[in-house]
């Protein structure tokens, strides 16, 4: 039940008015250890603001976050991230990290590449000895690719898929059991996207991390996630397992994200659609569902009754009145393709 609101005050000529910006509103999920979350809606849905207020760097208006640890030295096995502060919070940040959007602007140009990767251990106080920090950077650096002459030089002297290798050796130094990746590869190429996709599963597999993987690209989202969240103006309409997100949506709007993206076989692809409209804005979201001043399929209620976030079928949960009705099932079946 996480909720994120700001206030926004609008100038005008006599005075001003403020409103109430819902940017997430009453959202609902579980990470699992070693699994990966993507989380995809367009520009503005709320994806970063969920990613920040779990990270506690923007405190959540209401709802819990609950971080599960498996770290043999913590105090307590779950912890409630939304209640922490000060040194409580400072201590517990080393447990959780983000990897930034751009690789360019994230990294301080006047520090070599040993001092960014090793400044969280240093700023939260995790380890004093520098020949020890050495030996965690070293081991690090060459989980990423990076070797001890890359550690020695400035960020300029390293290319766009390079730079975001240092960004998650930095997110990842300090063992971290949870990282945000907030559109990680978005700015990169798609053959280095992959690349660097690739490195996140490796060391998901050898450190057992888990990602909340954000991104507004589909194809990106289904090579990395276990399971994915779609969400439209602050609100989640649809979560399942990837497999059964792209192969059977049951939100009109995943529907009609899906059938923007080609396969390659053409039996496989949705038939179009286009969606009316552009997103509203969320200091004046549409009453009921969200959605239905886009959707296709709106019905009299949509307008007025919000839909209740259930689960529709085993691990697949959406919140739209008629999702039992609607079967929007790949035309051809082949899962393998997706
Ligand atoms: Fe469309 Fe109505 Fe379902 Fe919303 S509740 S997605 S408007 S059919």
């Amino acid at each position: 039940n996480l909720s994120v609101h700001f206030p926004v005050t609008k100038r005008r000529l006599f005075g001003s008015d403020t409103q109430m910006l819902r940017a997430v509103d009453d959202v609902s999920f579980v990470i699992h250890r070693g699994e990966t979350v993507g989380l995809v809606g367009e520009s503005g849905s709320g994806k970063t603001t969920v990613g920040r207020a779990m990270l506690r760097a923007i405190d959540p208006t209401s709802g819990e976050v609950l971080f599960n640890t498996a770290a043999p030295d913590a105090a307590q096995s779950q912890v409630a991230v939304h209640t922490l502060s000060g040194t409580a919070l400072r201590q517990f940040r080393p447990r959780m990290s983000l990897v930034f959007q751009d690789p360019y602007s994230s990294l301080n140009p006047r520090m070599t590449v040993r001092d960014i990767i090793a400044e969280p251990l240093v700023a939260s106080g995790l380890m004093k000895d520098r020949a020890q920090i050495d030996a965690r950077v070293r081991d690090i650096a060459a989980r990423c690719k990076l070797n001890l002459e890359h550690l020695r030089r400035f960020p300029h002297a390293f290319s766009g898929g390079q730079r975001q290798r240092i960004c998650i050796a930095r997110a990842l130094v300090s063992k971290p059991e949870f990282v945000v990746c907030d559109e990680s590869v978005s700015a990169l190429d798609v053959s280095i996207q992959a690349e660097i996709v690739n490195l996140l599963r490796d060391l998901q597999d050898e450190m057992g991390v888990s990602f909340l993987f954000i991104a507004h690209d589909l194809s990106v989202v289904a090579q990395i996630s276990h399971r994915v969240a779609v969400m439209y103006v602050g609100k989640f309409v649809e979560y399942a397992p990837t497999e059964k997100l792209f192969f059977s949506p049951r939100h009109p709007y995943t529907h009609a994200l899906l059938s923007a993206i080609p396969l390659a076989d053409p039996d496989a692809n949705f038939a179009p659609i286009r969606l009316k409209g552009e997103i509203p804005n969320p200091l004046t979201a549409p009453s009921g569902c969200r959605f239905h001043t886009r959707c296709p399929f709106a019905k009299d209620r949509c307008s007025t009754d919000v839909p209740e976030w259930r689960e529709v079928a085993a691990e697949h949960f959406t919140a739209c009145h008629f999702a039992e009705e609607f079967d929007f099932s790949r035309p051809n079946g082949n899962a393998s393709e997706i």
